[in-house]
């Protein structure tokens, strides 16, 4: 099978995790390459439901190794705890690698999303407080730490004692909180590392000798297009690259060896946090649609916030597909929309009274009015379906005029949260 991307076409909550899980059970190996325990990749299987925040998706196969890619932030005591709370709940031991080049979360990184957060105000991003902007401001900055360095505590503390200096001027002029110990601080998390110091290896190598042997690789993104640094609705994304092109930096390995790249597409539209949303939905038809997402209504799975929610939106989600490089989509959630009689599907964008079908920068994007064309609803259920034939044909027709406005070949649908719960098409 060689190496597929999955990666997210639209904001994040697309059902990667779902997808991963399921695609998982073909594959040698599966590695999550950017992001950091913000994620929320919820899995249902036979082992229960899970929310993965670090973990790739494969980890409930025994046999595949799963990988932390350079590319992630690693949040040690995390992974710990999120390794130690899946044993716990029956799930066979994973085999679990971290690259020794990944650079870990530092506690100060959590505690300025925060902060910034709340000076912000009510002009807050939304963030999750995971560290993850501080993190990759610092790691691009040249004042990160990777984890294979963590293990000489001297030198540690070396590097810290500077660092921690600058940051103590912020907390307390800016923030007015308590200065941090740089020595405490590199205790810390010398600790925390010697824990999992044997997950820590040279994961390019391994993954380079993998692609020789014609192992099969999963490459897992967190979050989705439009939430890119430098293709999605900015400021309003995430702090690394979600995209499919981002992987082979990521992971570790060579641009040429991805061969396919799975986008996962939601039926409708959902996001999470600030940030233009051309067919957010408000008021009672927002609600049914929330309580009505997901597995169990759209919360998000790190935070348990209500998830703003939208019908599908062509014009973003072909600008997402182009910009992962899509060459299959997963069209994840269709049993959601199973209540409506009928269901809108925006097609073009209306803009200081111009009609695009082309994607803005942000601003544009705050101003513009959605298009909508209606589909025929099928109103009824289709989780239990796993033919495409099967399907209702008001719901086979959902996914063709969905796929030719988005111009990608939907190659799974999934009916439900359930790894089983999916068709291929
Ligand atoms: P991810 O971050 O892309 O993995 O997505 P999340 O796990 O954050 O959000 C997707 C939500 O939809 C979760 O609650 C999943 O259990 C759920 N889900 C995934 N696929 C389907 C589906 O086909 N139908 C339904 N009803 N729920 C699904």
């Amino acid at each position: 099978m060689g190496v597929t991307s999955v990666v997210g076409a639209n904001w994040g909550d697309e059902g990667k995790g779902k997808m991963v899980d399921y695609l998982a059970e073909r594959s040698d190996v599966v590695v999550r390459f950017q992001g950091g325990s913000n994620a929320g990749h919820t899995v249902i299987n036979r082992f229960g439901k899970f929310a993965l925040h670090l973990l790739p998706s494969g980890i409930f196969y025994p046999d595949v190794v799963n990988i932390l890619g350079p590319g992630v932030a690693l949040d040690v005591s995390e992974l710990s705890q999120e390794i130690a709370g899946l044993e716990k709940r029956g799930v066979p031991k994973p085999k679990v690698m971290v690259s020794e080049r990944a650079q870990v979360m530092m506690p100060y990184h959590k505690l300025f999303d925060g902060y910034e957060e709340e000076r912000l105000g009510a002009r807050q991003f939304g963030s999750t407080r995971s560290g993850i902007a501080p993190f990759y401001s610092d790691k691009y900055a040249k004042i990160g730490f990777q984890i294979g360095e963590l293990y000489d505590i001297e030198a540690l503390t070396d590097r810290l004692v500077p660092i921690v200096q600058a940051k103590n001027v912020i907390l307390e002029h800016l923030y007015h909180k308590p200065a941090l110990d740089a020595k405490e601080i590199a205790r810390t998390l010398n600790d925390d590392a010697t824990k999992v110091r044997n997950l820590v290896k040279d994961t390019s190598t391994f993954l380079h000798k993998a692609i020789r042997e014609g192992k099969s690789i999963l490459l897992e993104g967190q979050l989705g297009a439009l939430r890119d640094p430098d293709h999605g609705i900015y400021p309003f994304s995430t702090s690394s690259s979600t995209l499919a092109g981002f992987a082979s930096v990521g992971a570790g390995i060579p641009p040429y060896a991805i061969s396919d790249v799975i986008a996962v597409v939601k039926a409708y539209s959902s996001a999470v946090g600030a940030g233009p949303f051309v067919t957010e939905l408000q008021g009672e038809a927002a609600h049914e649609l929330r309580e009505r997402g997901g597995d169990a209504g759209e919360y998000g799975a790190k935070t348990g916030r209500p998830r703003r929610v939208g019908w599908f939106d062509a014009v973003a989600t072909r600008y997402g597909c182009r910009m992962q490089g899509a060459t299959t989509v997963a069209l994840t959630l269709l049993d959601v929309l199973g209540y409506l009689d009928s269901i809108p599907v925006c097609v073009e964008y209306e803009i200081d009274g111009e009609r695009t079908a082309e994607f803005p920068l942000t601003g544009a994007c705050g101003r513009a009015r959605p298009v909508y064309r209606e589909l025929e609803g099928w109103k009824q259920p289709i989780s239990h379906i796993r033919d495409y034939d099967d399907l209702p044909r008001q719901a086979k027709s959902y996914v063709s005029f969905v796929e030719d406005e988005i111009g990608v070949k939907i190659g799974w649908i999934s009916v439900g949260p359930r790894r089983e719960q999916t068709i291929m098409r």
